[in-house]
């Protein structure tokens, strides 16, 4: 299910350089109009369906276009994502509605380690051929490397 941007809903992020949408998405799909101040997805058939964009719009203004042989014409599903939980609003096209709420986080917020217990990495490392934790993971002090002639 694609995503598109409800034009009455969208501020376009109060016009900053990258929205969150834009900022968000991992396929570089949303973008801003800046002649009309809103988002809009360029290329719905690349979309990914990740929903990074629907849970991260602090306007709500992001859905998902449902395949007609799933979500019928009329219905519709919107997230409402708080601190420590997402509230999806499903509408059925007969007016019908159901919440779901799930938990989002088991950890509180700042507490997470992002290394892991491993070293910060360094801007050289990216030219090292071995990925991070190599070493560690595959216990050994150090990486074999081609002797050079
Ligand atoms: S994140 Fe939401 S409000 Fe911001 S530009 Fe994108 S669609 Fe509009
Ligand atoms: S659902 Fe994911 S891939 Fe699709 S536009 Fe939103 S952020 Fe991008």
């Amino acid at each position: 299910m694609p995503t598109f941007v409800n034009p009455e809903k969208c501020d376009g992020c109060k016009a900053l350089d990258r929205p969150a949408c834009h900022y968000i998405c991992p396929n570089d799909l949303m973008t801003l109009d800046v002649a009309l101040g809103r988002a809009y997805n360029r290329e719905p058939d690349l979309c990914w369906e990740c929903y990074s964009c629907v849970k991260t719009c602090p306007q709500g203004a992001i859905a998902m276009r449902g395949y007609g042989d799933v979500v019928p014409l009329g219905a519709s599903l919107q997230p409402l994502r708080g601190t420590d939980s997402i509230m999806w609003t499903l509408r059925y096209r007969n007016g019908q509605m159901k919440r779901f709420k799930f938990p989002i986080r088991t950890t509180a917020w700042g507490s997470t380690d992002p290394f892991g217990g491993m070293s910060q990495p360094d801007a050289a490392d990216l030219k090292s051929a071995s990925l991070c934790g190599d070493e560690r993971y595959l216990g050994v002090p150090a990486l074999p490397t081609l002797a050079k002639a």
